[in-house]
């Protein structure tokens, strides 16, 4: 941007956001920033501060803003002088006749509420001890519901900060604390050396009578933390070991020791999101990463995928930082795809790319919604950032740069990686800096890979054509398509794989890469090849792309899938064919009947967890379409097949416990409710029926279907649980029971504007509370819910609508549902970008689900 001499120009919108262009206008303006917070968090009631904030000026002819949501100011002084100031509720301006060009220190006095949110600075209060922790979560404008500053990413400073807790209690930021003194019999104060040169949007606070682990083993001190009411539960040994390996690997990987002194790691309550890559003070979800009973081999995997993706980001993100939102796809994708490699380098754990097809799936399934974007896409303020969220940002980037990884080679890649961090250290890039380090480092320029890739959104097809006479493959070529809306043709490196049958087993002959382009390319092949029985064109994908097969090729996937011994084809497979069904070209009714047929022979606990996953999807579906023999045999199959798997399972494997819990939630009969009621009564049994999560899965099944007394039911298990982890559970199975008064309870909730509830309790409520079955009463809800949009829209904050949006609007599975989406679509006035995009995808669904509906009806009929 170029620099205005108009000072007048940059008079700030009054929004809640900062925009882009106010943010590029003071970059211009604001330099060498310090920061010095005093913070008290001693009472429970709100949480008050002083900051010292010094800067450099350019110039003194615009007004100065500080970021400030909902504060109020005690004292404000410039450069020594109290003055006073304009505060609206979002930003505190400075006018210009009290600044100097040059250097400017700034004090601010303040007070604050805690969040409800888990926003900003977040107070939760545990039900059974009503112990207080705090914790901070600042992405993507947050900070500034903590201290007055200059919320947004490319203005890096240092924080120095001290903090008044209450005596029992930890205090954890970015870096460690120097001295900790008592300075009164409740409180005592810690102080916090100055950090590195960081963005607002990753610096911490976090406190609270938690309990610690340490490992001083290595050259990088570890801590983890976790509240007292759940250390029970907590293996720290199994943390550690992670943590270790991944430094290993990114200390490598990066040619760039990790700069932090000290690693601290943060189970939280209620979080918004997996985890947070605070600078040296990583947070997690309690709920997503603490389990109560056995973990299962995904939850393992999703530990070790995590731990090393917000590690990742502490260079990709913490120490080069995107200079403005729009780059939070290289941030997502390139620690999603990093997380994947520091884990494959983790002898513990197998089935790496496995895991990484669910990810692809989530990409595909959105890059084909009406609502998909390039992955660099333009972002006019941070509220949008929610939006980006999603599939493509982090799903669609990390394949495409495991695309690149392959088509570059895996040296290149790694030393373009280094360049750019070691270039753009302690500094902000965008993308052209990223391209720059790829194109240099490959001596290749990479300027139009990254157009067709980042620019432009869309999947693109691919099928092998070929002809063989005599038993002996002739010509291959590979045919491209582009998608409807998206007319541009890509350029990717994947390998073809070749197959033949053999005393059944499908055999590998041959592996041929290949680099396509354009509409047509022919592929070489050696001579005297066997004409195949099935071709895949995209072996151990590398490639992002979707398959379309031949005919015997289709033929042999649908009767001898089970029968490729390589598991991550075969997890492949399965995606491919769930694929078919969402393109109609394969129903519902058919994939589940071919699940039924060859679940047993699969053994790739992998994969079973990604086909349990999506049967479970099925099997919301099938409940929202009609109502007739079909839907309700197929709704019986997914019922019989995950008891008959359950059942069969060896008793002490991992397995197991994936069958039960998806046996739990496709149950419907009465047959096998009162089966799931008797084990839940049983005082001996089962030792899957010591885990509390499962307890609860089985009380919301029941609760679903009003079977029993479930509100005895609830009560009875909320003596035996009382956590936290209990009561949001019990809270799920009272909202999930099929009364149209419960439903109306929650209903006032979202429209209740004295934010009187938690919004992770109306998270977690809204989630489960029209499941498919019950979809008719959410059609007596709509109205009232489409018609309260705007007004949700007008007063909540970006992380409420953020999290309720897919939930909150119907998606029922019936004409009336999609005319009034479509009508809402035809005047969103008012709506928030983020109800909008929730819109557009459920009205899709809808459509979609209907279509899918009428080929079972037809396929069954004909
Ligand atoms: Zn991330």
């Amino acid at each position: 941007m170029s620099k205005s001499s108009d000072a007048s120009s940059y008079q700030r919108e009054l929004k809640s956001y900062i925009n882009r262009e106010y943010a590029q206008f003071r970059k211009q303006q604001i330099s060498d920033v310090a920061y010095n917070f005093e913070v008290d968090i001693s009472s429970r009631d709100h949480f008050s501060g002083v900051a010292t904030i010094d800067f450099n000026l350019a110039d003194s002819l615009s007004p100065v803003t500080l970021d400030f949501d909902e504060g109020t100011l005690l004292r404000v002084e410039v450069n020594g002088q109290p003055i006073t100031t304009d505060y609206e509720k979002w930003f505190i301006t400075i006018a210009a006749e009290h600044l100097s060009k040059g250097h400017n220190t700034i004090v601010i006095a303040y007070q604050r509420n805690y969040t409800n949110t888990g926003a900003g600075l977040y107070q939760f209060r545990d039900p059974e001890t009503d112990k207080v922790y705090l914790y901070t979560q600042f992405e993507p404008y947050e900070a500034n519901k903590f201290a007055p500053l200059f919320d947004q990413p490319d203005i890096k400073a240092t924080f120095t900060m001290n903090v008044i807790a209450p005596l029992d209690w930890q205090v954890i930021s970015a870096t460690r604390e120097s001295q900790i003194t008592p300075i009164s019999t409740t409180t005592k104060r810690w102080q916090f050396p100055t950090t590195k040169l960081i963005p607002s949007y990753i610096f911490s606070l976090h406190a609270g009578p938690f309990r610690i682990w340490e490992d001083n083993s290595g050259t990088i001190p570890l801590r983890l933390f976790a509240r007292q009411e759940v250390a029970e539960f907590i293996e720290a040994n199994i943390w550690f070991d992670i943590t270790h390996k991944a430094f290993s690997f990114f200390n490598e990987y990066y040619s760039f020791p990790y700069p932090f002194e000290k690693y601290d790691q943060l189970l939280v309550p209620n979080f918004n999101f997996g985890a947070m890559e605070n600078v040296g003070a990583i947070t997690f979800s309690e709920n997503r990463f603490i389990s109560r009973g056995e973990k299962t081999k995904a939850e393992n995997f999703y530990l070790a995928e995590v731990i090393a993706h917000e590690m990742a980001h502490q260079w990709f993100g913490d120490i080069v930082t995107m200079d403005w939102w729009n780059g939070l796809w290289l941030n997502e994708s390139f620690a999603t795809l990093m997380a994947f490699l520091a884990v494959e380098a983790n002898p513990d754990f197998d089935d790496v790319w496995n895991e990484f097809l669910k990810l692809k799936n989530w990409a595909y399934y959105e890059d084909q919604l009406v609502t998909t974007h390039p992955i660099d896409v333009p972002v006019a303020h941070p509220g949008e950032v929610f939006s980006l969220i999603d599939g493509i940002s982090y799903g669609k980037g990390a394949s495409v740069l495991q695309q690149l990884r392959y088509l570059l080679g895996e040296k290149t890649f790694q030393n373009a990686v280094a360049t750019y961090i070691e270039k753009h250290q302690y500094n902000n890039a965008q993308l052209s800096d990223f391209v720059a380090a790829m194109s240099q480092t490959a001596n290749t320029d990479m300027t139009g890979w990254a157009h067709e890739w980042l620019k432009i959104p869309g999947v693109n097809t691919i099928e092998p054509q070929f002809n063989c006479s005599e038993g002996k493959l002739q010509t291959i070529k590979i045919i491209q398509y582009a998608p409807e809306a998206w007319q541009q043709l890509r350029t990717q490196k994947v390998q073809l794989a070749l197959f033949n049958r053999s005393k059944s087993e499908m055999k590998l002959s041959s592996v041929i890469p290949v680099i396509y382009r354009g509409e047509l390319t022919p592929v070489s092949i050696a001579a005297n090849t066997p004409c195949p029985d099935f071709i895949y064109a995209n072996f151990q994908n590398w490639g992002y792309v979707k398959l379309r097969f031949d005919e015997r090729s289709l033929q042999s996937l649908q009767q001898s899938i089970t029968e490729f011994k390589d598991d991550q084809l075969r997890a492949s497979l399965w995606q491919d064919l769930w694929r078919m069904v969402d393109d109609m070209q394969f129903s519902l009714h058919d994939y589940v009947a071919l699940v039924d047929s060859h679940i047993s022979a699969e053994t790739n606990e992998t994969t079973l967890s990604s086909i349990t996953f999506l049967l479970a999807l099925a099997f919301d579906e099938l409940e929202a379409m009609h109502k007739n023999t079909i839907f309700t045999e197929t709704l019986n199959s997914i019922e019989n097949l995950s008891w008959r798997e359950f059942e069969h399972a060896p008793v002490t494997s991992s397995i197991r416990k994936l069958w039960f819990r998806a046996a739990i939630s496709a149950s419907f009969n009465p047959s096998r409710l009162t089966e799931l009621a008797n084990m839940l009564s049983a005082n001996q049994g089962d030792e899957l029926l010591q885990d509390q999560e499962t307890r609860w899965l089985i009380i919301q099944q029941l609760s679903r279907y009003q079977f029993g007394d479930a509100t005895k039911l609830i009560q009875h298990e909320l003596v035996r649980d009382s956590s936290e982890r209990g009561r949001e559970a019990a809270l799920i199975a009272n909202a999930i029971r099929p009364e149209m008064a419960v439903k109306q309870q929650w209903m006032t909730a979202l429209l209740d504007n004295s934010e009187s509830l938690k919004l992770s309790d109306l998270t977690a409520v809204w989630k489960r509370l029209f499941p498919g079955i019950q979809q008719n009463m959410l059609q007596s809800n709509g109205a009232e819910i489409l018609s309260a949009l705007p007004e949700i829209s007008r007063s909540r904050q970006g992380i409420f609508i953020n999290k309720l949006a897919d939930y909150v609007v119907p998606s029922a599975c019936n004409t009336q549902n999609a005319a009034s989406l479509q009508k809402l679509l035809d005047n969103p006035k008012g709506i928030d970008t983020r109800f909008i995009k929730a819109i557009k995808i459920n009205l899709q669904t809808t459509q979609r689900c209907l279509a899918k509906s009428q080929l079972m009806l037809t396929s069954v009929s004909e």
